[in-house]
């Protein structure tokens, strides 16, 4: 079933596919039988929203291929799709993959990673118990910010991840991940320290481990915002 956001975001689809075909020069629709196979085998198109995903990781990871959807592509080493827990009950989200990741193809592996590490120790979990994944599965180079086209063509495969995993939690790591995830322009220190919905997750915006590195009196309000998800995690079921 496609409820009004869902519509909402099959158009936004639609519109940025037409986009990108326009600007890749192409005048006409393709509708070969070759091409008509193709669009089969792919299902359904990031974006799209369905009561229950029936997609795997390895679906989306798949229908990712080599991507080439954005121009991070051309910069990047390694695409960082996510690692962790397919079933897990809290995901964190954080903005894009920095030099580090972009060499290992995995997120959070640097010092942010580290830092990252030692918060899902003090929630009384590690990195197998949760899943982690970013806005942008490609560097954004010289760890600028990713651009909203960026995020615009990204953002839908992180969205199918979510629908695949259903966490129960979604930590998000910085301002990038929550206005995305929250739809907001609002700045992370204005969303932290609560709950938001996205779904049927739980939400629950909180700094980046980067941005802690740099402002070490921070981690104070981040361990606030761990303790209200460690009151709601269900550690015995
Ligand atoms: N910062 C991020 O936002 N993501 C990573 O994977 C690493 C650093």
């Amino acid at each position: 079933m496609v409820n009004l956001q869902g519509f909402t975001a099959i158009l936004d689809e639609v519109s940025r596919t037409l986009l990108q075909m326009a600007d890749a020069g192409i005048k006409g629709i393709d509708c070969s039988p070759e091409s008509l196979d193709k669009l089969k085998a792919w299902g359904r198109g990031p974006g799209v929203i369905s009561a229950g995903s029936t997609e795997t990781l390895e679906d989306i990871r798949a229908h990712l291929g080599d991507c080439q959807r954005c121009k991070l592509c051309r910069s990047r080493t390694r695409i960082v799709f996510g690692v962790g827990n397919p079933q897990a009950r809290l995901m964190f989200i954080g903005e894009g993959p920095g030099h580090e990741e972009d060499r290992a193809g995995e997120p959070f592996v640097g010092a942010a990673g580290q830092l990252l590490n030692r918060i899902i120790e003090a929630i009384r979990l590690n990195r197998q118990d949760v899943y982690i994944a970013n806005v942008v599965k490609c560097r954004p180079p010289g760890n600028r910010l990713p651009e909203p086209e960026e995020i615009a063509t990204c953002s839908p495969f992180l969205r199918r991840q979510i629908r695949a995993i259903r966490p129960l939690f979604i930590c998000t790591l910085g301002s990038c991940a929550a206005q995305t995830l929250l739809n907001t322009p609002e700045a992370v220190s204005r969303l932290r320290g609560r709950f938001f919905d996205h779904e049927g997750t739980r939400v629950l915006p909180t700094f980046h481990p980067a941005y802690l590195l740099r402002n070490p009196e921070k981690k104070r309000e981040v361990w606030e915002d761990m303790k209200l998800l460690m009151k709601e995690y269900p550690y015995e079921a």
